[in-house]
């Protein structure tokens, strides 16, 4: 499979550098499909095929002591920390590798910002591929760390991640191995659907009312929207719910073109790593979506994004990366606004576990002055 098969030839002929990707493709599934699914009924790959790593079945958690502080009686939490390799990206990379295994693609090309290739790379380990990952210089230390111990070919890249992105598709095309970039692979949107259908089936086989979703590329925030829209095309829900695309106000792309309505390329530097994007490789998707389906937008600060970290992991427990916590922030922010209704079901996907940068996590909160050797030098 050559990666020029990806996406819509006649869309993407018209394809300029600075602008998010023409002809991103949706996979379509013509099976009868009852309540009682599995959720591998709804990929395109056969479950034979995809790796021995235990991605997926992510825990909705139901914090009593959260739901009190905000006063949200039906608030839940999608926790994608617990992933294998720690972030959201495994539902991508699970159906990527799957899809490999099927066809006999022995290697894979991806660039990232840190999450999507830490995933490929543990991911690919389980399913014996050969990845090649191209990452910013940038990209935090722990997840550079994993994908080597993952054992992948880590390339450095003196740039952003779109310098990385543009690397890689060379590379891929060069090496004649299968590009995992995110969109430009559809696989990459139908495999993240999962969660929508999980949360389906972990709210007892209904749909919440609204979703926050973190949003960098979009290609979470429109596996989202697939997964939902699938089960309505099923006929298992009424309604796609009310999703809110909540990004950083240093890398708003999406939300600024949701209102301008065209993109423009402006240079970001958010804290959240996993979502500073210049030109979201998503975008045309993740707006259609959005305007198909009343979706809203909310954009936060960095200093909330970092006060939200703290006070999810103080009120629950859970401690999320800065892009997990701007899904949080966007919530609190919505709730300022007054724009939710407090008995409404409420599901807050935060994409990534804490410790995947724990370097920025430590600017929202007092580490100790200094080492003591007594209880008197206390204060
Ligand atoms: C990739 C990522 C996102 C954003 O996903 P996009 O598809 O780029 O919008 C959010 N949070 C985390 C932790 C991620 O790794």
């Amino acid at each position: 499979m050559t990666a020029t098969l990806m996406v819509c030839p006649k869309c993407s002929a018209q394809q300029k550098a600075d602008e998010p990707l023409h002809g991103v493709l949706e996979v379509i599934n013509n099976k009868v499909i009852g309540k009682d699914f599995d959720v591998f009924d709804f990929l395109p790959v056969e479950k034979e095929f995809f790796p021995a790593i235990p991605v997926g079945n992510t825990p909705l958690w139901e914090s009593p002591k959260l739901r009190n502080f905000l006063g949200l009686k039906n608030l839940y939490i999608k926790d994608e920390g617990t992933e294998p390799t720690g972030s959201f990206k495994d539902r991508a990379s699970y159906l990527v590798a799957a899809f490999a295994k099927k066809h006999g693609i022995k290697e894979i090309t991806l660039a990232s910002t840190g999450n999507a290739g830490s995933s490929m790379c543990g991911v690919g380990a389980a399913a014996d591929l050969k990845i090649t990952l191209f990452l910013p210089k940038t990209a935090p230390q722990a997840k550079m760390c994993q994908a080597l111990q993952y054992g992948a070919r880590l390339i450095l890249v003196d740039g952003n991640y779109d310098n990385a992105y543009d690397l890689s598709m060379e590379f891929s095309k060069k090496s004649g191995s299968m590009s995992r970039n995110t969109a430009f692979n559809p696989l990459t949107i139908e495999g993240k659907k999962t969660v929508s259908l999980e949360i389906f089936k972990q709210l007892g086989g209904r749909s919440p009312d609204v979703v926050f979703v973190p949003v960098g590329d979009g290609v979470i925030i429109s596996g989202v929207y697939k997964g939902f829209r699938d089960l309505k095309e099923k006929g298992l829900i009424s309604k796609v719910p009310v999703i809110y695309c909540a990004q950083s106000n240093k890398s708003d792309a999406i939300n600024r073109a949701f209102v301008k309505g065209h993109f423009e390329n402006i240079p970001t530097n958010t804290i959240a790593d996993s979502i500073c994007v210049d030109i979201p490789r998503n975008g045309y998707l993740a707006l259609k979506n959005m305007k198909d389906h009343a979706g809203r937008t909310v954009t936060v600060s960095d200093e909330e994004i970092l006060m939200a970290q703290h006070e999810l992991s103080k009120m629950s427990g859970l401690f999320t990366e800065p892009a997990g916590a701007t899904a949080y922030a966007g919530l609190k922010k919505a709730l300022e606004k007054n724009e939710l209704d407090k008995n409404a079901c409420i599901v807050v996907l935060t994409t990534g576990s804490g410790l995947k940068d724990a370097a920025t996590a430590l600017k929202g909160v007092t580490p100790p002055q200094k080492p003591i050797k007594s209880l008197n030098e206390l204060v």
